[in-house]
């Protein structure tokens, strides 16, 4: 007989609960029998009297009704719309235990999932100024009480909340998503509406060279028509100089994915450029790009130093984006090899690898797993692996062909300690020491977790 296990807990249903820990999107756990509820606004530590707002199979969403005891680690002057929506989730607690947190992060999962408790996790690398510091803005543009707002979606839902100050973004992203909002709502552009798929823009993305501060606007529609837009182009760059590339993004799917796949260029170049460690990199509209570029370099540098390259290295940046890893470090080695599967960003790469002079690059587009194999099959010899896969980690493929490559060393960039975890066990299984873990924060005031972890080849 088939027996169902029934949810200890019920909608609506109140409950005394101690946070044992926090989701990577900055929720507080809690559990009744095992059965975990998720809090928003909630910290490790704190004792609170929760309302059950919904039930699921695997965990349930409640709400504090009460802080029986809050942590000493809180700031007490939250912002509830950046925890709503998720874009500051754990500014609430204080900066240095937002370090620890993410330390104590990385040794669980080697300890719950790796298996591996002797794995020694470095203190993580934060920044001075843990605010202001993203590069890049994707708004959502919805339509409220008939007016054209931006925002940003409550957490897990495509509610907009307004608003104006984004708390991590570069002030000058702010203060430009206003002024593009003031120009759209002055030319009557019509807000997209979701349920009915009608209107027309659906996001503003904003991106500024940290350096360069060479600003790119893309303005996501629905159609390809936009009303006067020689006029609205004038408009923006007036009021916002900084502005070299203005670029209309044609997306008419009903998908949450962001962007589409056909672009126009409306003012200026198809990119803007910024520079880390003084190379220069051409950036488009549908690369990937780092956000944060101070903690960028600092991730980097680590990187490098665990390598200890030498003039005679072969070296392969897996994953390589727009190809900054690899740039970073091709005068100090024999040979570069990237692979990356955007076309848009192997494109950028190249330009990358020209702008700075730099020969001793060549990129391929493909899936990671795929040309790996085929540089095994090649007897390509490789002496550092550099890897930094999406959150869902590296493919067993991908493991597979490295290894049989042999390189001496892998260095391995995470953004999900998780499937880290997964993939330093099977490393370990198939001769690949773990060395150290370094956690370097790129996202401040989020719960997200990268770090840098060096593995060598067993003799
Ligand atoms: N190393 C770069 C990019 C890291 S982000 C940097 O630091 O900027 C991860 C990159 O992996 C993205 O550019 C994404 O397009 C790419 N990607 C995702 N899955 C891939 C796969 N299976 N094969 C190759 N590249 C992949």
């Amino acid at each position: 007989m088939k027996t169902t296990k029934l949810c200890p807990v019920q909608k609506n249903e109140k409950y005394v609960v101690t946070i044992e820990d926090l989701t990577y999107e900055g929720f507080g756990v809690a559990k009744v029998e095992g059965y975990p509820i998720f809090i928003e606004n909630a910290l490790p530590g704190e004792e609170v009297e929760t309302l059950v707002l919904k039930v699921g199979k695997q965990f349930a969403f409640g709400k504090v009704l009460q802080f029986l005891e809050k942590s000493e680690h809180r700031v007490d002057d939250e912002n509830m719309q950046w925890i709503r929506t998720g874009i500051a989730p754990l500014h609430h607690l204080a900066y240095p235990e937002q370090l620890k947190f993410k330390q104590s992060q990385v040794e669980n999962v080697f300890t719950r999932i790796a298996k591996m408790p002797e794995v020694s996790v470095l203190p993580t690398i934060g920044m001075e100024e843990p605010r202001a510091y993203r590069n890049k803005a994707q708004i959502p543009v919805r339509s409220l009480e008939g007016k054209l707002e931006t925002g940003f979606f409550r957490k897990n839902s495509h509610d907009l909340v307004p608003l104006e100050d984004y708390y991590i973004q570069d002030k000058e992203i702010d203060r430009a998503i206003t002024v593009v909002r003031e120009i759209m709502r002055k030319f009557q552009v019509k807000a997209y509406n979701e349920q009915e798929n009608t209107g027309n823009l659906r996001h503003i993305i904003v991106r500024r060279g940290h350096y360069t501060h060479q600003m790119m606007i893309v303005l996501v529609t629905r159609t390809p028509k936009l009303f006067q837009y020689e006029k609205m182009v004038k408009e923006i760059v007036a009021s916002l100089p900084e502005v070299t590339s203005i670029i209309q993004n044609i997306h008419p799917e009903r998908t949450n994915v962001i962007l589409g796949k056909e672009e126009k260029v409306l003012y200026g170049e198809p990119y803007i450029t910024d520079t880390l460690f003084g190379k220069v990199y051409h950036i488009s509209a549908q690369s990937f790009y780092q956000v944060n570029t101070s903690q960028t370099e600092k991730l980097y540098q680590t990187a490098i130093e665990f390598a200890k390259l030498t003039p005679e290295d072969v070296v392969i940046d897996a994953y390589c984006g727009i190809g900054t890893i690899g740039l970073s470090l091709a005068e100090k080695v024999k040979q570069v090899y990237g692979v990356e599967m955007a076309k848009s960003a192997i494109r950028d790469a190249k330009l990358n690898a020209m702008a700075n002079e730099i020969e001793n690059i060549s990129f391929e587009t493909g899936k990671a797993e795929y040309v790996m194999k085929k540089w095994q099959e090649e007897a390509i010899s490789v002496d550092v692996v550099f890897v930094d896969p999406p959150r869902k980690g590296l493919d067993p493929h991908f493991i597979e062909a490295t290894v049989e490559m042999k390189p001496k060393k892998l260095i391995y960039i995470s953004c999900n300690p998780a499937t880290l975890a997964r993939d330093a066990k099977i490393l370990a299984e198939k001769g690949y020491k773990l060395e150290k873990v370094q956690p370097v924060d790129m996202f401040p005031q989020t719960a997200h977790v990268e770090s840098v972890t060096l593995f060598t080849r067993k003799k």
